[in-house]
């Protein structure tokens, strides 16, 4: 009832056109990229302009209705899963670069602009956007801000926080704040920070300033292949330890490799037991002196091909593997879970060993793909759901592979969020007291727990119900797992 009085006040107030109640129409948006958790939502808004924003959420916050934003839904945690009585508000029309100034190196977008189309944008001014997920043609910028996204490039220059200056933002209340703006810093608590990785928990931003990145004189990129991830993850190890911060480190294992050559047909070295991707860029004569010392921390490593790209067509060539990774392992599986955890660097070798061991255990497949610079690994647990028991045992190795993670020192997700998926794993990694603090921080914000309830944390809580212990609130029932 409630929902139907916020479509009829919205309708009115931002235009029938952009609020949706048919069931099938509701059904598009009923998973993220994460497509085996679905809830339909109760009303979808398409949201114009920030004003359609500030409309919605003060409808919700009024009627006590929860919402979800939604960006482009290529989220792989189930950030933007909608919620069965609530609202899902759609940003991806948002798509206006409001300003570009390169003289200071900042963009100002709307949320719903496409990653590429900031670098797309600022090239002609020679600048780009940094943070580079492997979705960026994609995604879109309000969902780099929610996850704090990464991508390859991030070893060297940071993730999406180290790369936001300034948000507005419409709060849980329907009240729109600034948080932040051109300049690099501001006085108070970093609340921008707070924002950015809060995974649509603390409001919706409806504008993001970011930083751009000057174009680097030199970009050398070369590929190294080994017998063994052991050889690569040495090679990673070395680089560094050597005090060489490549712009990425990037490592595909063999069956990684193989999905790879059988959809973009990159043209890998045969044999390799997993290759290594390193690109260096910056002024041109410290770019030279550092390849010529990569090249040789790879040769001692145990590298038996080294390929280095002539030009950008090569260059582009070897990154057509890379970044066509995740999508190419359905040529060799009908299904898989994308699995995101960090590991410190020194311990690859170790857990790419265990990782093989205890899929060896459960008879299924994993794939590695991931930034190799970072310890961030992506492994792609592969299974059959037409095959009876296939999916569970993956879960449980995908669940194992977290506990790895955890086990060596690690974190539960590099780049992709908590969301859903992952709230059951927090209390693994955090005690009472932290999630509890978390939470505090999440009252400040939501105190009615209007915005995306039911992401990141394990238990439903509700602000300030009992003091030191936060219980019981919307929660998320109605979510299927398939
Ligand atoms: C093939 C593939 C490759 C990928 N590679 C990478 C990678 O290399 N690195 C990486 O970090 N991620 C990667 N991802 C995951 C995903 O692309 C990122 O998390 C991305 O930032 C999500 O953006 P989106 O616009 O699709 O957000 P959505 O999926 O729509 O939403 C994600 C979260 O952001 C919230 N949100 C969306 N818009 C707003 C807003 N305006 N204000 C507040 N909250 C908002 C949602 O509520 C949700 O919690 C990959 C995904 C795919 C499918």
């Amino acid at each position: 009832m409630r929902i139907d009085a916020i479509a009829a006040r919205l309708r009115a107030e931002i235009g029938a056109d952009r609020v949706l109640s048919d069931r099938q129409q509701l059904r598009t948006y009923e998973c993220d990229g994460l497509a085996h958790y679905k809830v339909i939502p109760a009303l979808v808004v398409l949201a114009g302009s920030e004003e359609d924003v500030v409309a919605t959420v003060r409808a919700c916050a009024e009627a006590h209705v929860p919402f979800v934003a939604r960006g482009s839904g290529t989220g792989l945690s189930g950030g933007a899963l909608p919620h069965a009585d609530g609202v899902l508000i759609v940003t991806s029309q948002l798509r206006t670069i409001v300003e570009l100034r390169p003289e200071d190196e900042r963009a100002v977008v709307q949320p719903g602009v496409i990653n590429l189309q900031v670098t797309k944008a600022a090239t002609p001014f020679g600048h780009y956007y940094a943070p580079d997920p492997s979705s960026q043609q994609i995604c879109s910028i309000g969902g780099n801000v929610a996850e704090n996204s990464g991508g390859a490039h991030c070893l060297k220059y940071g993730f999406t926080t180290n790369h936001v200056t300034g948000l507005r933002v419409v709060a849980p209340d329907g009240d729109l704040v600034e948080l932040g703006g051109l300049a690099p810093d501001t006085p108070g608590y970093d609340l921008l920070g707070a924002f950015v990785g809060s995974e649509g928990t603390l409001g919706i931003a409806t504008e993001v300033t970011v930083k751009l990145t000057r174009l680097p004189e030199t970009v050398r990129t070369l590929l190294a292949a080994f017998a063994s991830t052991d050889q690569a993850g040495a090679a990673t190890s070395a680089i560094i330890a050597a005090g060489v911060v490549p712009a990425a480190i990037e490592m595909m294992d063999a069956l990684s490799i193989e999905a790879a050559e059988s959809a973009v047909h990159c043209n890998y070295p045969a044999g390799a037991g997993a290759v290594l991707i390193v690109e260096l860029d910056g002024p041109s004569a410290e770019v030279e002196a550092q390849f010529t010392e990569v090249t040789a921390l790879c040769e001692q490593a145990g590298a038996f091909e080294i390929r280095v790209a002539a030009d950008d067509a090569e260059r582009q060539l070897i990154w057509r593997g890379r970044k066509s990774a995740f999508a190419a392992v359905g040529r060799i599986s009908p299904d898989y879970i994308v699995q995101d955890g960090v590991i410190p660097r020194t311990a690859l070798p170790e857990v790419l060993r265990r990782i093989n061991e205890v899929a060896d255990e459960h008879g299924v497949r994993v794939a590695n793909v991931f930034h190799a610079g970072d310890g961030n690994l992506h492994p792609l647990v592969l299974f059959d759901d037409g095959v009876p028991g296939e999916a569970e045992r993956a879960e449980t190795v995908s669940g194992a592979i977290i506990d790895l993670c955890i086990e060596h020192g690690g974190s539960i997700t590099g780049e992709h969020g908590v969301g859903v998926d992952k709230a059951r794993y927090m209390p693994r990694m955090f005690s009472d007291t932290d999630l509890e603090t978390m939470h505090l921080v999440r009252c400040a914000f939501d105190p009615e727990n209007l915005a995306n309830p039911g992401k990141i944390f394990p238990t439903p809580r509700l602000c300030g119900e009992r003091p030191g212990r936060h219980r019981g609130a919307l929660d998320h029932e109605g979510a299927e797992v398939f």
